[in-house]
């Protein structure tokens, strides 16, 4: 390999520094932002490490290590999902904190930035054991969370019951007051909001029809009829590839972390969530074809979603991707040279502080409704998601244009959304006042 070839394709991949260099990207084109709330905007608030034990089935004790990250209270609570998996790390978590701070304050909810994850793999624990490491790890982040200052929420590999034990735990600690809001994604019947399982997904609908019909993908008009592809299949990426097509597309590709599938004449999801379910994978589903995860990137398709981790779409496979949009219902799967080799190529990527933004509004909904002791219809619930999801949509696209007008550059949908969500928070920050 060439030094210019290997210069090429060699990316950092550092999610912080990611998150960093899209920050500053951004920032510039933001007016009267001081230099100080600059580098304030740009770090982390606070990163707590803990670590405990839990005693296994078999008896044993096993260490486990835990974070969480506040990236902004600026404009309310910090406001993040909590994260199972092994690859768990404080830069990733940082990174997902700050992205949330930008996401909330592109959805217009007032919220601010948090994330929290513990190394594990929960593929190798029982229910007991992941419940005795949610208890162990709230117990351990004590008020450093609470309803009003740091909220969770479900992320890959945690749901509602997740949540549930969540809220138990606070609830042990902090007996005899209202503490629904502490966290987010609950069972509806305690607590949770109807329609927030499906809110990711929902507007993630909601923000790619918006900006198809607002003309922003070249080359496509619709919604319906459109072929779409999808990278993961848990949450977001199995309910979006049911309400992708319950909304008329066809759906063309799915993939979970052991491999993916195809068919030209159209994936039913539901019988490739049936097919999951029972076999663990959607590989072997009946009449598709097999396929790799990069080949499923590669498929020709008018809307990819990546719905799976981060550093999907890099450098290295950015080239094969065919798709006419990538709409990013996963967090950071989309790395800058990649972004930008699209840009070069037409091709919009509606960015994950859009696209997956869905999830936090209903979150923020259910903690409303925790608030006050409500309950809203799935029917109401839905139509705020999309007035929310449809007005977010429309700042980005206006403030792309904005920044046309003003600076004479065309920059992305991430540019623009990062400079209306650093915009939003700064100009709270500033009526404020920096404390004391
Ligand atoms: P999940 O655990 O329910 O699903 C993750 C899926 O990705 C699984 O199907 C897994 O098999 C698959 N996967 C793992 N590695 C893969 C690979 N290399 N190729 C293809 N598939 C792979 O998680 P989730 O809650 O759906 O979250 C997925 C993404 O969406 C994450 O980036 C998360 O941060 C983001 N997100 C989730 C929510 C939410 O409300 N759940 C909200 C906003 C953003």
């Amino acid at each position: 390999m060439g030094v210019r070839e290997e210069a090429r394709t060699v990316e950092n991949l550092n999610p912080y520094d990611i998150a960093q260099q899209q920050f500053d990207t951004a920032a510039r084109y933001v007016a009267d932002l001081p230099e100080g709330l600059r580098g304030w905007l740009r770090g982390t608030v606070r990163l707590l490490k803990v670590e405990f034990p839990i005693e296994c089935d078999d008896g044993t004790v096993k260490i486990f290590s835990g974070y969480r990250a506040l990236h902004s209270r600026v404009r309310g609570p910090g406001k993040g999902g909590i994260r199972y998996h092994p690859e768990v790390n404080a830069d990733e978590v940082r990174a997902l904190a700050s992205w949330m701070t930008w996401k909330c304050a592109v959805a217009d909810i007032p919220f601010g930035g948090a994330k929290g994850g513990v190394i594990c793999d929960p593929k190798q624990l029982s229910r007991n054991e992941l419940r005795k490491v949610t208890r162990r790890f709230i117990t351990e982040l004590g008020d450093s969370i609470g309803p009003h200052t740091d909220i969770p929420a479900p992320d890959v590999n945690t749901n509602a019951e997740t949540m549930a034990w969540i809220y138990d735990t606070y609830d042990m600690m902090h007996a005899g007051k209202n503490n629904l809001p502490v966290v987010t994604g609950k069972p509806v019947a305690m607590g949770g909001s109807l329609g927030r399982n499906e809110a990711t997904a929902r507007g993630c609908l909601f923000v790619t029809r918006r900006a198809i019909e607002e003309g922003a993908v070249p080359g496509l008009n619709s919604l319906k009829g459109a072929t779409v592809a999808i990278q993961g299949f848990g949450n977001a990426g199995s309910i979006a590839a049911r309400l992708f097509a319950e909304a008329g597309a066809k759906v063309i590709g799915v993939s979970d972390s052991t491999g993916g599938v195809t068919s030209d004449a159209g994936i039913d999801p539901k019988l490739a969530l049936a097919h999951k379910k029972q076999s663990g994978s959607v590989v072997g589903l009946a009449e598709t074809k097999n396929i790799t995860n990069d080949e499923l990137l590669h498929l020709k398709c008018d809307i990819l979603i990546p719905a799976a981790f981060e550093n999907q779409i890099r450098n290295d496979n950015v080239a094969g991707v065919r798709a006419k949009v990538i709409a990013e219902a996963a967090n950071g799967p989309t790395t800058p040279s990649a972004d930008a080799a699209l840009f070069d190529r037409g091709i919009p990527v509606i960015p994950d502080i859009l696209a997956n933004s869905g999830g936090v509004t209903v979150s923020y909904f259910e903690w409303v409704q925790n608030i006050e002791n409500e309950h809203w219809s799935e029917d109401h619930v839905n139509e705020h998601l999309r007035e929310k999801m449809e007005a977010a949509t429309d700042a980005v696209l206006q403030m792309q244009i904005e920044i046309k007008d003003r600076h004479g550059e065309n920059v992305d949908l991430r540019t623009a959304a990062f400079a209306l969500a650093i915009k939003r928070v700064a100009s709270v920050a500033l009526v404020r006042g920096i404390w004391p």
